[in-house]
């Protein structure tokens, strides 16, 4: 297994890696840095928490440090593209916390907040520039941008990309870029559409892929539950009243049912946080600062939102709502196996999504096991009834449990890690055992605490191979 100094990197990228805690490169940054550091064009398959982010970071630092020339007023040198807000932001703070020892500079923008500032940070020119897409082409039309300037063009997630929506703007934004460049596009995926997009903007690229394109994440206990959509709510809450369920990811397919999962838990007495496209900027901070730093135990999030969220230690994730596209299925397990830990996934599915549930079982090549319906546990006015028949929703209105059978309910954890008093059947209702069961980080990735992205974990590195 090389180490990063063999990789050609230099002093104070060494020294910034060190000071992150990063023991040796990961499979993907040992196969992109070097041809990425001669300047190769590099089309990359992997998913997020490969460390996908420091195979190109690095190298691009590295070569913008060495021809130390300042950018113009209103342009950049490096232009990377991001489908989301949260994984922009992600991606400049890798940018500023590897090129630490480096004087070059890292802006990010994207659209939800005031353009003004964005427009003053261009101004004298950057280094490195991380964008969404519809913004950055909002400060291009707004004529505080040309693209002129760019070397090195990078496409983050690029199946996302092209999943939001985004391709014209894509298409818009190439036209801009010179065309003597260098082009990275990382995708976890390789749909036509990619292969037809990698084809146009890359020249004999190198490829890398470190995870066989949408495969199950093998580490992920992965379960379904044949439930109605009337009964997903009560469910929740049941398994949710479960302090084993200690950071838990829920997943709707809209906005609006982030917000009424919300609204249902909170009635009976779970406090959970929602983070979807209609949050203004600052509650999607606040959300996941909140689910990072353990105040939250319970996040209800839409796939758009929970692309680019870098959270270890997420126990449990919920799809209490199948995807449409089963790609994202994949995506949204990947959450509770980051840092070597193994995880938990449970699918609710209604009789009308169980054609979703074969697409995606067509994807894995593996079909889920079933959990068979568990008796559900329904709080009223301080005690909790176990019934195997759900009561009607107008029960919406019984008051938070404070002490339940199953422990301290309505009070969420302020700790990821799983509660260690041994539990017996009795005491966490009838839910099977091993949904319970968390198995920590593999000791072998542990590393030190935090990092640039506010881990409170360990390494944050997924080990996908
Ligand atoms: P990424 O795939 O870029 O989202 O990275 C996933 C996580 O792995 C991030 O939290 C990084 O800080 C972390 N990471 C990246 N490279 C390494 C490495 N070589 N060793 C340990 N952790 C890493």
């Amino acid at each position: 297994m090389p180490n990063f100094s063999d990789l050609g990197l230099s002093a104070p990228i060494l020294g910034a890696l060190a000071a992150e805690g990063y023991a040796a490169p990961t499979p993907i940054q040992c196969q992109a840095i070097p041809p990425v550091l001669s300047g190769r064009d590099l089309c990359g398959i992997a998913q997020t928490g490969t460390g996908k982010t420091a195979a190109f970071a690095l190298p691009i630092l590295q070569r913008l440090a060495t021809v130390p020339h300042r950018a113009a007023p209103q342009t950049c040198r490096a232009l990377v593209l991001s489908p989301t807000r949260e994984l922009a932001s992600q991606i400049a703070d890798s940018f500023r916390a590897y090129g630490a020892g480096m004087r070059l500079s890292t802006t990010v923008v994207f659209g939800g907040v005031p353009i003004g500032r964005q427009r003053q940070q261009l101004a004298r020119g950057v280094d490195i520039l991380v964008a969404t897409p519809g913004r950055l082409l909002d400060l291009i039309d707004n004529r505080w941008l040309t693209l002129s300037s760019v070397q090195v063009l990078v496409l983050d997630e690029a199946d996302r990309m092209l999943d939001l929506g985004f391709v014209h703007a894509l298409r818009r934004i190439v036209k801009l870029l010179p065309r003597e460049r260098q082009t990275l596009l990382f995708s976890a995926t390789m749909p036509k559409a990619i292969a037809a997009l990698a084809e146009d903007y890359l020249n004999q690229p190198v490829k890398v892929v470190v995870t066989p394109a949408a495969t199950t994440v093998e580490r992920v206990d992965q379960r379904v539950v044949f439930v109605s959509s009337e009964r997903k709510r009560d469910l929740l809450a049941t398994m949710l009243r479960d302090p084993a369920f200690a950071r838990v990811l829920v997943f709707t397919r809209t906005k609006h049912g982030a917000d009424r999962v919300v609204r249902h838990l909170a009635a009976t007495g779970i406090e959970a946080s929602a983070i979807h496209g209609n949050k203004s900027q600052p509650q999607r901070e606040r959300a996941l600062a909140g689910f990072r730093d353990g105040q939250t135990r319970v996040l209800v999030a839409t796939d758009i939102a929970a692309r680019g969220i870098d959270v270890d230690g997420v126990s449990h994730v919920i799809n209490f709502e199948l995807p449409n596209v089963p790609e994202d299925y994949v995506h949204r397990i990947g959450r509770t196996a980051r840092a070597g830990a193994t995880g938990i996934a449970v699918a609710f599915c209604s009789d009308e999504e169980r054609a979703h549930l074969r697409d995606i079982e067509k994807l894995t090549r593996s079909p889920l096991q079933v959990l068979p319906m568990p008796a559900i546990s329904v709080p009223r006015g301080g005690q909790v009834e176990r019934t195997p028949e759900i009561t009607s929703s107008r029960n919406d209105s019984r008051r938070p449990e404070r002490h339940a059978a199953s422990g301290r309910a309505g009070t969420p954890s302020r700790h990821a890690a799983a509660p260690k008093k041994s539990r017996d059947e009795a005491d966490g209702g009838s839910l099977p055992a091993f949904l319970r069961h968390q198995s920590p980080a593999r000791p072998a990735l542990a590393g030190r605490r935090g990092g640039h992205r506010g881990s409170t974990a360990g390494l944050r590195f997924n080990g996908a191979r």
